[in-house]
């Protein structure tokens, strides 16, 4: 999979050099800067060459790409207000 950030969002994001677990108190989201809760799936996306991560909660990876998020693939419950 390959996606790209919207440019208006390139300069607004956090990078990390830990890649703590949902519900770890510093697993906060790159964009709302809100903790990403135990029962979250956290969207990781890796910079490799400067070792760093970011990582999105489900809708901030949405908003973040342009796309829109309706349920991962090994865990369709998780959002199922918003399958089609
Ligand atoms: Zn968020």
């Amino acid at each position: 999979m390959s996606f790209h950030f919207l440019r208006k969002y390139l300069d607004k994001i956090k990078w990390f050099d830990l890649s703590p677990d949902a519900g770890a108190p510093n697993c906060i989201c790159s964009l709302c800067e809100q903790l990403i809760g135990e029962n979250e799936v956290p969207i990781r996306a890796f910079d490799t060459a400067r070792g760093l991560e970011a990582r999105f909660h489900i809708k901030c990876f949405g908003t973040v790409t342009g796309t829109k998020i309706y349920a991962l693939p090994d865990d369709l419950e998780y959002y199922p207000e918003e399958l089609p």
